[in-house]
């Protein structure tokens, strides 16, 4: 049987969602070899959960020091592995994902597939470009293609398999390497993160401020256990860190549901949110090029309805 790696997300010692949505994308190329990279021991407390999503295999990939390291890591062990036992490697487009991968496809001499929305059995991959509005189906050379999967894109699906553990040992930092010497979040929340967030609520220029996102927003998304979202004029104008633009210069979701409030809802946004499964609405402007997406449309104040709306689902 032929196998398939996937690099595992992971934050404090828990896998990450979106690891479960790459085992079920990788499932479809061969017995999934689940990689965990990070301190020695990194892989044993994991190894029983992916199992349970569907990994005949987890490797514990290990160096001392690898936590505040960057991608290289990741790179090396997974270049160790593939070397060796060549198969497709499937890795969560993000940032550092999709570095990971193109550093990765020179070292095997493989080509590379980013944003991914599914995976084929016979190694093609379908993306979705031009904002969403066409699917191409693209294959990829190589004895170890790499596809870098959109989180949210599919569903994950747990088939329970051994998980059997190994261990390996990858190179320590070099002069070279950067390190991590300082982490400082620039805010701090509960919320979930952006690009895996099951639920989006985004606010636009209608919102009007940053104390008007502090007390709208981030209570709606609050609400609803989701994640905070911004249009780039939001941004632009100071109302919410970069980091949380959605859009094409931003960060692509695709949760269940997105509330969007105040957003006209130009192609640069809605390229970014259109995958999400239910999208809903709130703008004054009945002409508003958002309403075209929506599955439901509020032609109104938002500095009303959402208000309210936080109320009513905080009563339940
Ligand atoms: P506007 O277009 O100004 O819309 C505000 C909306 O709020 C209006 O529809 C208005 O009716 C409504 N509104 C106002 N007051 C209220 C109220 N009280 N209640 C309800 N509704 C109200 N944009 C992104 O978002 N992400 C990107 O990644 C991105 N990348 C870009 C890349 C390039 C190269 C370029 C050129 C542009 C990019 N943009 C991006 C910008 C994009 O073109 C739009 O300018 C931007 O998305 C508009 O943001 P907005 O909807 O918040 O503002």
């Amino acid at each position: 049987m032929s196998i398939s790696y996937v690099l595992v997300e992971q934050l404090d010692g828990r896998p990450e969602p979106v690891t479960l949505e790459l085992i079920t994308a990788a499932r479809a190329l061969g017995d999934v070899v689940a990689v965990v990279v990070g301190e020695p021991g990194a892989g044993v407390n994991l190894a029983a959960e992916l199992g349970n999503w569907g990994a005949a295999q987890v490797v514990s990939a290990e160096v001392s020091g690898a936590s505040n390291r960057l991608i290289l890591p990741a790179v090396d062990a997974l270049h160790i592995l593939a070397a060796n036992n060549p198969g497709p490697i499937v890795i969560a487009a993000t940032a550092s994902g999709n570095e990971i991968a193109g550093r990765l496809a020179a070292r095997l001499a493989s080509g590379v597939l980013t944003d991914v929305v599914g995976i084929n059995p016979d190694r093609t991959a379908q993306q979705s470009i031009f904002g969403d509005t066409i699917q191409v189906s693209a294959a990829v050379g190589g004895a170890s293609p790499l596809y870098t999967l959109r989180p949210g894109a599919l569903d994950g699906v747990a088939v329970p398999a051994t998980g059997e553990l190994a261990t390996i040992e990858i190179p320590g930092a070099t002069a070279k390497d950067v390190t991590i010497t300082s982490f400082t979040p620039s805010t701090q929340s509960d919320r979930p993160e952006l690009p895996q967030a099951k639920v989006v609520i985004a606010g636009g220029r209608g919102v009007g401020s940053e104390e008007n996102f502090r007390s709208i927003v981030e209570p709606l998304a609050d609400a609803l256990g989701g994640a905070v979202g911004a249009t780039r004029d939001a941004v632009d104008l100071g109302y919410y860190p970069g980091e949380y633009q959605v859009g094409q210069t931003g960060v692509t979701v695709s949760p269940d549901l997105y509330i969007g409030l105040g957003i006209s809802g130009a192609i640069q946004h809605t390229s970014g949110m259109q995958t999400a499964k239910k999208v809903i609405v709130i703008n004054n402007d009945e002409d508003a090029p958002i309403f075209q997406i929506a599955d439901l449309g509020v032609v109104g104040d938002l500095f009303d309805i959402a208000p309210a709306l936080i109320e009513e689902i905080n009563k339940r």
